[in-house]
């Protein structure tokens, strides 16, 4: 029996497969223990068995529908009560390529039941804890198309422009309180994910990373302290100008009246 590890455990979710099941490989050889959470039992216990043989840490398997409300309660209260847990991977999350007048309206709701109100639930569930304790990691996958909407489905790429815009509002809570938060935005990347959303070709394309790659790239953001990390972008300094941008923009908003460019209009209205 192993012993409990000095750095914690992780909770992943979505670690049956992908980007998940490599989180939970580097996790374990970086010395944390795991708690593993998505739907196929069997594929967690694979996964399980085999970090535990080969990592000697401690692997529990907590098989949860996380769009199935009382499961996502149960990962919720884990989160809320096992004082082990250092570290939050907010990982599971489907996609599809489907435009609108195709797609179907009860699968973009369980899209965004998944992507969003799991993820951000199970973020509400360990921040407290965490913030109490003055240590911890959140780190939430979102996509690139979070960014680049108008790829693949709009609910999706809109579920990931949450993720990117729920990170920023978290940092600005939680990082005094000693807590961090990582938002990862992956490129296409050689998953099951494409199976699931409906293209399964570009898992093959000469665009698309290994999850290996996108996974040790993103945990090397996270030990440089990044706050975003975007695996696949190699002009780093679009994003830090972009960021940098949005922030200035966003101090420009406060105004009790219209911008001049709308006040022509404005007068004639008045005037006729
Ligand atoms: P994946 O191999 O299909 O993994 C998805 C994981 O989520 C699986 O472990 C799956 O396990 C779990 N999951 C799905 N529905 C679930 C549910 N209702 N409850 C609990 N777990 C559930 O795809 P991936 O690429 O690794 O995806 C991981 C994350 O990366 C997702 O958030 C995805 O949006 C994001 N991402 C992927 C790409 C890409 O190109 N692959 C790009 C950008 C972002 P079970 O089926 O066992 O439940």
């Amino acid at each position: 029996m192993s012993s409990s590890s000095p750095k914690g455990a992780a909770l992943i979710t979505g670690a049956s497969s992908g980007i998940g099941a490599v989180y939970a490989d580097r996790l374990a050889k970086r010395g944390y223990d795991l708690i593993l959470v998505a739907r196929n039992e069997q594929r967690l216990n694979a996964v399980a068995g085999r970090l535990r043989g080969e990592t000697g840490r401690q692997v529990t398997v907590l098989p949860a529908d996380l769009n199935d409300k009382v499961s996502l309660a149960k990962v919720e209260a884990v989160l809320r009560d096992d004082p082990s847990i250092t570290m939050l991977v907010n990982n599971a999350g489907v996609g599809s390529v489907a435009s609108i007048l195709r797609a179907d309206v009860d699968k973009m709701a369980a899209m965004i039941e998944l992507n969003i109100t799991a993820l951000t639930r199970l973020t509400y569930a360990v921040a407290p804890v965490f913030a109490a304790r003055g240590a911890g990691t959140i780190i939430n996958i979102a996509s690139v198309v979070g960014i680049a909407v108008e790829a693949l489905n709009g609910v999706y790429s809109a579920s990931k422009s949450y993720v990117l815009s729920f990170g920023h509002s978290l940092q600005k809570d939680l990082a005094e309180k000693g807590v961090r938060v990582q938002t990862v935005l992956p490129g296409a990347t050689a998953t099951e994910f494409w199976d699931v959303a409906g293209y399964a070709p570009q898992k093959t394309s000469e665009i698309t990373m290994s999850a290996e790659d996108c996974v040790d790239a993103a945990l090397a953001g996270l030990d440089a302290g990044e706050q975003v990390t975007i695996p696949g972008l190699h002009e780093g300094e679009l994003w830090t100008r972009w960021e940098a941008e949005r922030r200035e923009l966003s101090t420009k908003f406060g105004n009790a009246k219209p911008a001049p460019r709308y006040r022509a209009a404005a007068d004639s209205v008045g005037a006729a």
